[in-house]
């Protein structure tokens, strides 16, 4: 298939919901015979960017790896699919500009939401003074000012934010109308 790529940059808080989307935004573009590739924040410290912290420097560092990564990947036909907290608006528009075809997902849940749900038990630690410097807690989380999509993910149900990815895709030109979801 000879399709364009893109990248797709899942930014928010951390258990807003970025994976989740993420991970059904690959399931149907996967049935729809789209290359697809999913880099998760977790898994790339887990590899790429291993030892690095969560100070502004290592954070941006680790921000860059994936973007540059993604560059690679998306000019050869790819749909990338980032789910990064990537907090800083400045550094996600240094990535926007060095991708030409980038389109930024705002998964906005509300902190109190986030918080509650906990996913990986991370909030307690950041409350407890275990961990520093968790967005959110104690680090900003700066707000995209214009992203293409927003999902409101303690409204929505993730397969109607995934829905909402994937229907801009359609109207973008990076992904054919398809009739029948397969979510
Ligand atoms: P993140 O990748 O942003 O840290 P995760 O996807 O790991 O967040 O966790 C989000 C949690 O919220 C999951 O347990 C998921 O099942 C739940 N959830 C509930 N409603 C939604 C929704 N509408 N969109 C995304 N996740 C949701």
């Amino acid at each position: 298939m000879n399709n364009k790529g893109v990248t797709v940059w899942l930014t928010g808080l951390s258990g807003a919901g970025k994976t989740t989307i993420a991970r059904r935004i690959e399931a149907e573009l996967k049935a729809r015979n789209y290359q697809v590739e999913v880099l998760d924040g977790d898994l790339i410290r887990t590899w790429l960017s291993q030892g690095l912290g969560f100070s502004k420097k290592d954070r941006d560092i680790n921000v860059r790896r994936v973007g540059f990564v993604a560059n690679l990947l998306s000019r050869n036909g790819v749909v990338v699919i980032a789910a990064m907290i990537s907090p800083y608006q400045e550094i996600r528009d240094e990535i926007r500009a060095i991708n030409k075809d980038f389109v930024e997902v705002h998964v906005n849940a509300p902190l109190e939401l986030c918080e509650a749900r906990d996913v990986k038990g991370l909030y307690a630690k950041a409350r407890s003074g275990e961990i520093k410097g968790f967005t959110g807690i104690d680090d900003p989380y700066e707000v995209p000012l214009h992203p293409e999509v927003v999902c409101e993910s303690g409204e929505e149900t993730v397969e109607e934010s995934a829905k909402k990815v994937i229907g801009t895709l359609e109207e973008l030109g990076y992904v054919r109308v398809a009739v029948e979801y397969q979510i």
